[in-house]
C-alpha cells in the first residue's frame, strides 16, 4: 500500500452540545423525566421541543415520540391504514419502513426505484392502479427526493394519502419547500446516526389538525393532551379522544434536552454535511466506472451519506471491494448482498413481506455503495477517504491478488 489506511471512524458522531448536556444533569436532578411530569405553570422541554421543531420545519403540528419508525406506524394508523390494507412504498429502503407497514396489520406493495435511488414515478402509478392502495409510504431513501411535484400531482389525480418517511430529509428541500410539508405527514428520526441525535426518538408533523389529534392520542398522552407543544386546539380531541387506543411511544424530557440545541445548530450542520458531500462526490465522480447517482436542480440535499454504483462489477467483485476498502480503512455498504448486514438489507431479506418481482431495483442494488459521512470527518478525510477508495477499487479489479 503506497496510501495511508484511513482510521477515521464512520460511525462516530459528534459530541452532544455542552448545553444539552447542561440540561439533561437538570432533567435529571429535577426528577421530572416524564414528558407530563410538569411543576405548576412549566411547559415541558418536549412540549418546547415540538414547538419549536414545527416552528423550524413550517408545519403546523409537532408529536415527539420514541422513534422515527414509531412516527411512521402512528402517522399510518392515524391517517386511517388498518389491517389488511395495502400501503405503497420504495422497495429500497431501510427495515423500519417496511415494518411500519407491517405493524399495522397492513400489506407492503413494493415499488421500483430509478438508477438515482428514488421511487419510480411510472412504477408507483402502475402499482397504485393493480393493487388499489390507497396510501404510500414514500422513503426518501439515503436523502434522495423524487420529483416531488410529479408525485404529489400523481397522488391528487389517484386519490393516494402520502405520507413521507425524512429520516434522511431532515433539512431537505425541493424546489425549496421542505421535506416532509408535501404529504399528509413527515415523519423523522433522532436516532444516533440521523441528523440530529437523541440515541432514539423522533418527530411525525402536519398542517391535518385531526391526524395530529388522534397521533397524539395515540402517541400516549392519555387526556393530558393540552400539555403538548404544537398541538391542535382541545376541540380536535372531543371526538376522538375516547375511540383512540393508546400506543405508548413517547419522547421524554431528557431527549428533549439534548435535541433542543441540537436544533439550534442544524441549519450550520446541514452546510457541514454539504461541504463533506461535495468534495466526497467530486473525488469520487472523477474515478473512472464509478457513477453518482443525478442529483436535480430542484433538490437542496443534506449530504449526511453518500453513494455511488460501479457497473459491471459482478458480486465477486463488489464483495472483493467491500473487503479492500475495509482493510484500507474505509466501511462501504453494499446493497447488493443476499445476507442482510448490519443495518443494510434488501426487500428479499424482509420475509414477512410478501415477496414480490423488482427487477429494476434488483439490478440497481446488485452494484450500489453506500458510505456514511459524520460530521466528526474533515475535508481532508474526504481525500484520504477517496484515495483510500481508489486504491481499493484497483485491487478488486485485480483478478487474484497478487500478494
Ligand atoms: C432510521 C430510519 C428510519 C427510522 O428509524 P428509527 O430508528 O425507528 O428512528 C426510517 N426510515 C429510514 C430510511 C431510516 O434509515
Amino acid at each position: 500500500m503506497t496510501e495511508m489506511r484511513f482510521t477515521g471512524s464512520f460511525t462516530q458522531q459528534e459530541p452532544i452540545p455542552e448545553e444539552g448536556i447542561s440540561a439533561a444533569l437538570e432533567v435529571l436532578r429535577s426528577g421530572r423525566l416524564h414528558r407530563y411530569n410538569t411543576a405548576p405553570g412549566e411547559l415541558s422541554l418536549t412540549a418546547r421541543l415540538e414547538a419549536s421543531y414545527a416552528k423550524w420545519q413550517g408545519a403546523k403540528y409537532c408529536l415527539a415520540l420514541a422513534s422515527g419508525g414509531q412516527a411512521m406506524q402512528i402517522a399510518l394508523r392515524a391517517s386511517g391504514v388498518g389491517p389488511g390494507d395495502k400501503v405503497l412504498s420504495n422497495a429500497f429502503t431501510l427495515a423500519p419502513v417496511p415494518g411500519a407497514i407491517a405493524a399495522v396489520g397492513a400489506e407492503p406493495v413494493l415499488v421500483e426505484i430509478t438508477a438515482d435511488l428514488v421511487i419510480d414515478l411510472d412504477d408507483l402509478v402502475a402499482k397504485a392502479r393493480t393493487s388499489g392502495a390507497r396510501h404510500l409510504l414514500l422513503s426518501n431513501m439515503r436523502g434522495h427526493l423524487c420529483d416531488m411535484d410529479r408525485l404529489m400531482r400523481i397522488a391528487d389525480e389517484i386519490g393516494l394519502t402520502v405520507i413521507e418517511d425524512c429520516a434522511h430529509t431532515m433539512g431537505a428541500k425541493w424546489n425549496g419547500r421542505r421535506s416532509g410539508n408535501f404529504g399528509a405527514a413527515g415523519c423523522f428520526s433522532t436516532q444516533t446516526y440521523k441528523h440530529m441525535n437523541s440515541g432514539e426518538g423522533g418527530f411525525l408533523t402536519t398542517d391535518d389538525a385531526e391526524l395530529m389529534a388522534r397521533a397524539i392520542i395515540m402517541s400516549g398522552s392519555y387526556m393530558l393532551y393540552e400539555r403538548h407543544g404544537a398541538a391542535p386546539l382541545p376541540e380536535a380531541f372531543s371526538e376522538i379522544r375516547l375511540d383512540t387506543p393508546n400506543m405508548s411511544a413517547r419522547m421524554d424530557n431528557l431527549r428533549a434536552a439534548i435535541l433542543l440545541p441540537q436544533l439550534d445548530r442544524l441549519d450550520a450542520n446541514i452546510d457541514r454535511w454539504n461541504a463533506l458531500y461535495d468534495r466526497m462526490a467530486a473525488l469520487l465522480e472523477a474515478m473512472p466506472g464509478l457513477l453518482l447517482p443525478q442529483r436535480p436542480a430542484e433538490e437542496s440535499y443534506v449530504g449526511s451519506s453518500i453513494q455511488f454504483r460501479v457497473p459491471g462489477l459482478g458480486a465477486k467483485g463488489a464483495q472483493r471491494l467491500v473487503s479492500k476498502a475495509a482493510t484500507r480503512g474505509v466501511e462501504l455498504k453494499w446493497f447488493g448482498a443476499t445476507e442482510p448486514v448490519g443495518f443494510t438489507s434488501s426487500h428479499r431479506s424482509w420475509r414477512y413481506v410478501q415477496a414480490q418481482a423488482l427487477p429494476k431495483t434488483d439490478a440497481i442494488l446488485a452494484d450500489l455503495f453506500d458510505m456514511r459521512l459524520p460530521l466528526t470527518f474533515s475535508l481532508s478525510d474526504c481525500d484520504a477517504i477517496a484515495e483510500n477508495i481508489a486504491a481499493a477499487f484497483e485491487a478488486a479489479r485485480q483478478p487474484e491478488d497478487a500478494a
